[in-house]
This record gives C-alpha cells, structure tokens and sequence, in this order.
C-alpha cells in the first residue's frame, strides 16, 4: 500500500471506529477513538454533517481499505474479483481480503497488527510450502503451510513469540503450530469469522453505482 503520511489514528477517528492498525496500543486507555471519539477537523465534536447513501458506502469502502491497509486499486481489484466468483460478493470480497498473508500472519497471532504482519512479510521471513514468499498480498489457500523461515526463528522477535502462540487462539482456519512457528489454512472463514466493523453489502453497491 502506498505509505500514508496521516496519524494512522486520525484514520480510525474519521471512520468512527477502531481499526486497530497499532497493534497493543489500541486495546490501551491510549486509543485516540477512546480518547476524542470524533471525526479529526476544525469542526471537532460539534460536526453536525447529514450524510448521504453515497457518503455511507464510500465510508464503508474506506474503512474496509484502511483497516486491511490495501491500496485504492488493490481495493477495486478485490471488488472485481469478488463478483466474478460463485456466489454472495459481499461474503467473496471478505474473503479474499482475509485470504491476504499479512492479515493470515495477523489473525494467526504472529503481529500485532495488520502493518506489523506486512513488514515481516516483505521482510522475506516466511515461507509457503518451503518456498520464500516475500508479497504481503500473496493470496493463502486450503493446504497451504505458512512457516518461518527456519534461519530467522533463533532471531527475536520469533525467539520469544512460541510461549504468546500457545495462549492465543487463532481462528479455526487456521492451524497454529506455537512450536514450529507454523500456520496451516485448513479452509476459509465461515460464520462469525466473517462478521467485520464494515457493511460489505454497502461496498459492492459503491462499486455497482
Ligand atoms: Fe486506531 Fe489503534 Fe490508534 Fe486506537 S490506537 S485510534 S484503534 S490505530
């Protein structure tokens, strides 16, 4: 994703939610959408903007785009793949969102955040089935076995990550192995991991205005 040079908490403030793109510091008293829960502006809390259909999708795009941390074109191409796959494109477009190796590498416990997970990405530390994958966007499949790189798992911050692993509970497409430093994707999100903080019935209709 193209480098943004705004607050990336300013970005949760303008979408009236978390996005959690900090990592530990957003479960903190220190969240700034805990702190000054409204848009960033001039206009502060009294903002009494009415907004419109339009203005709910584009936010609901925005947020899906922020909170995954995707650029607008990568966005648009998701849409466009989404809608050429079988069956609800809301439900399709989240899944191929969650099907990104940085967010597989996030929901697994391996980062913080989303950000966090991209740069151990295109750090070239993980592999795929033994190979080198260094494209944070790399799409992960039923089969696949994420690992890290075996030459890195004796550097911090892997030598420490195991103990957190074997506490945190990763969704049940994913297969953690705390010991290995490995992810197995044993399918796909089903049911509640499919519910998100955006309405992604209101993207789909932005991009079929
Ligand atoms: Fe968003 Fe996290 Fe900043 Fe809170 S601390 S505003 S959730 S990035």
């Amino acid at each position: 994703m193209a480098r943004t040079t705004t607050s990336v908490c300013k970005l949760c403030r303008r979408e009236g939610t978390k996005l959690f793109l900090k990592g530990a510091r957003c479960a903190t008293s220190k969240c700034a959408v805990s702190k000054r829960p409204f848009a960033p502006g001039v206009h502060g809390p009294t903002s009494r903007a009415r907004i419109t259909d339009y203005g709910k999708q584009l936010r609901e795009k925005q947020k899906a785009k922020r909170l995954y941390g995707v650029s607008e074109t990568q966005f648009a191409n998701y849409f466009d793949a989404s809608v050429k796959m079988k069956g609800d494109s809301g439900v399709n477009l989240v899944k191929l969102l969650e099907s990104r190796l940085d967010n597989a590498l996030y929901r697994a416990g391996f980062a913080k955040s989303r950000a966090a997970a991209r740069q151990i990405a295109s750090h070239s530390q993980i592999s795929i089935n033994g190979h080198k994958v260094n494209i944070p966007s790399y799409r992960v499949k039923s089969g696949d076995i994420i690992a890290v790189q075996d030459r890195k798992t004796a550097k911090q911050p892997w030598k420490s990550i195991s103990e957190d692993l074997k506490k945190y509970v990763a969704p049940s497409w994913l297969n953690v192995d705390a010991d290995k430093l490995s992810v197995k994707v044993t399918g796909e999100p089903t049911g509640e991991e499919l519910k998100q903080i955006f309405e992604p019935k209101l993207i789909i209709e932005y991009y079929s205005r």
